[in-house]
């Protein structure tokens, strides 16, 4: 299964209800701003991480995360750091 499949079906999960309550959750806790440049329109909740439970052999949901792995970032300082930073997997 390639990378690109499963960056797809994590898509699908963003519009859960369980994660627009976390992603509330973290817009409210960094103040509906982007931690890098401050701008407060065209907010991401971005995963630093992404987490692989080996024993399920699945990808964790995305709501599921310690808000510790969570920021908000406008999107433009979202696409460039995709652009130039490819997000960490960890197996867990
Ligand atoms: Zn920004
Ligand atoms: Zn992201």
């Amino acid at each position: 299964m390639s990378l690109q499949y499963q960056h797809g079906s994590y898509k699908a999960k963003l519009f859960d209800k369980r994660w627009l309550t976390k992603r509330d959750q973290i817009l409210e806790r960094d103040k509906h701003q982007c931690v890098i440049c401050g701008a407060q329109n065209e907010l991401v909740v971005h995963h630093k991480q992404y987490h692989f439970v080996s024993k399920l052999g699945v990808y964790r949901d995305p709501w599921d995360y310690d808000k510790r792995y969570l920021v908000t970032l406008c999107r433009s300082c979202h696409d460039r750091g995709h652009y130039r930073f490819k997000v960490p997997v960890k197996n867990v």
